[in-house]
């Protein structure tokens, strides 16, 4: 059952070829199984799970079924489920069950979508890697001594490894992208405001957006169908109706205007990364695609900028863990300034504090200017320089991460090199623009992502050029040795 796509489980659902409670069990059984290598689950909702499959068996007999009823799905540790742990891979909230669901997890389990479980992921989303989680590392399920990059990791490893058909990521910088190509899956990032952030714990707020993970094109755009759509109650949620993703996936790309940027090509990208990208290019220009340089002249500002925007922004947002209203409390405290910086201390970890200083430092009074105010300035010049590219082109294309997937603890102490993960992927969440990668290829048994960057709301544009890739390849396919 593992090998097949959430297309074909669906129709096996209606069909009653299986039921959900045997789909459930399958993806428990091998969670079990394998996941103690991978320590891609911080949470396993085994009972919660079951009682959902029944339910969504019943419907699936009462002919009341949407194309996720009955499917199981794992969700990232930073959505809000009640009365289950929401940790944010944090050692702050390992005590927190949330007592609301965020609107995705609502509308997943509205769908009749079977929570198996939370995932793993870099503490409160900050991290490339994964070795930020209170939690532990994931394992990259294609070579176990590396990273499966983040910080949405465990949820992408998890799909990786065949252990649930989707999943949910987050995106504030590169989350889902990157993880997708370091693990060799299908993961999209929407346009800022397509998916709700309310119950999604905030990092940076004007940078994080919710998405999905699937082994294809076509069942990461089923899940984002289903995750997508106005919530009044993000004040940052836009109010438009969610395109039919899966209506426009056999389009062809005929006359397909493909950009792809100078400087995504240039140094320091991986020479092997770089020609398997070539030849996944080849591969669009076959399907009728017109590829033409381009140049995005701000694109080396993009991870400095954002190295002041989001710290700035995480810096007001975790400021709400105080010890005092919920999560991690010191024991013992002296007084209260003691509470605060004992319970902060304890329960933050390295990369997070390091966050928040540089966040604080950049918003105080003497150097808001110099920093903040210069950083929005650049994000703008950043997000002129795609308008004027989508003058011209429809989609962007280049490589999803400058390398494969390296090993653990070979970055982890160098956070300039671990930022420069992001280095292709951070200008889409500076601009609010919708991206993708995609499987194209392996580099000595490494996954290679595709990236691929659209206008405003082109989510079914880019799932439209993943999709028809995917009809000429197989790299999708591909299923890590252990894990067949
Ligand atoms: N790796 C980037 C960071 O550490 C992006 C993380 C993300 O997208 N949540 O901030």
């Amino acid at each position: 059952m593992h090998r097949k796509s959430l297309v074909e489980l669906a129709a096996d659902l209606r069909a009653g070829a299986c039921s959900s409670e045997e789909l459930t069990r399958a993806s428990l059984e091998r969670i079990g199984r394998l996941d103690g290598r991978l320590n891609s689950f911080i949470t396993v909702t085994e009972q919660q799970a079951l009682d959902a499959a029944r339910a969504a068996d019943a419907r699936l007999k009462a002919g009341d079924a949407g194309p996720l009823t009955g499917i199981p799905f794992a969700h990232k540790d930073i959505f809000c489920t009640r009365g289950v742990k929401t940790s944010c891979g944090s050692r702050m909230l390992d005590n927190f069950p949330a007592p609301y669901d965020a609107t995705v997890t609502r509308k997943l389990l509205d769908a009749g979508a079977v929570m198996i479980g939370k995932t793993n992921m870099d503490e409160f989303a900050m991290g490339s890697s994964n070795e930020t989680s209170f939690y532990g590392p994931v394992k990259n399920p294609w070579d176990e001594m590396r990273v499966p990059g983040g910080s949405s990791g465990g949820s992408a490893a998890a799909v990786a490894a065949r252990l649930v058909p989707v999943s949910t990521g987050t995106d504030t910088g590169g989350s889902i992208r990157q993880p997708a190509a370091l693990c060799g899956i299908t993961g999209i990032k929407p346009t800022y405001g397509r998916v709700s952030r309310y119950g999604m714990i905030a990092f940076a707020s004007s940078l994080d957006q919710g998405g999905s993970f699937a082994c294809s094109a076509e069942d990461a755009a089923i899940m984002l169908g289903a995750m997508a759509g106005f919530d009044e109650r993000d004040s940052t949620s836009v109010d438009r109706p969610v395109d039919d993703y899966q209506a426009t996936l056999n389009a062809p790309l005929q006359g397909l205007k493909i950009g792809l940027p100078k400087e995504y090509f240039g140094e320091g990208l991986d020479a092997a990364v770089g020609s398997a990208v070539e030849t996944a290019l080849d591969e669009y220009r076959k399907l009728g695609a017109e590829l033409v340089e381009i140049s995005l002249p701000n694109a080396q500002l993009a991870v400095p900028a954002y190295y002041v925007v989001a710290p700035a922004e995480c810096s007001s947002n975790l400021s709400r863990f105080d010890g005092v209203r919920f999560g991690y409390r010191a024991a013992d405290p002296k007084d209260l300034a003691d509470l605060y910086t004992r319970s902060r201390g304890e329960g933050f970890g390295a990369e997070v504090k390091r966050r928040i200083l540089i966040g604080a430092y950049a918003l105080s009074a003497g150097y808001y200017d110099a920093y903040y105010l210069k950083a929005q300035q650049i994000r703008r010049l950043i997000r002129e320089d795609f308008l004027k590219a989508f003058e011209q082109v429809d989609v962007i294309m280049g490589p999803t991460a400058p390398s494969t997937a390296f090993k653990l603890g070979e970055k982890a102490d160098d956070p300039v090199s671990m930022y420069l993960s992001d280095i292709y992927t951070i200008a889409a969440n500076l601009a609010g623009l919708p991206a993708m990668s995609i499987p194209a290829g392996f580099v000595e048994g490494l996954p290679v992502g595709l990236h691929l960057i659209g206008n405003y709301f082109a989510e079914g544009r880019l799932l439209n050029a993943g999709h028809q890739y995917q009809q000429v390849t197989d790299w999708h396919r591909q299923i890590p040795q252990g894990f067949e």
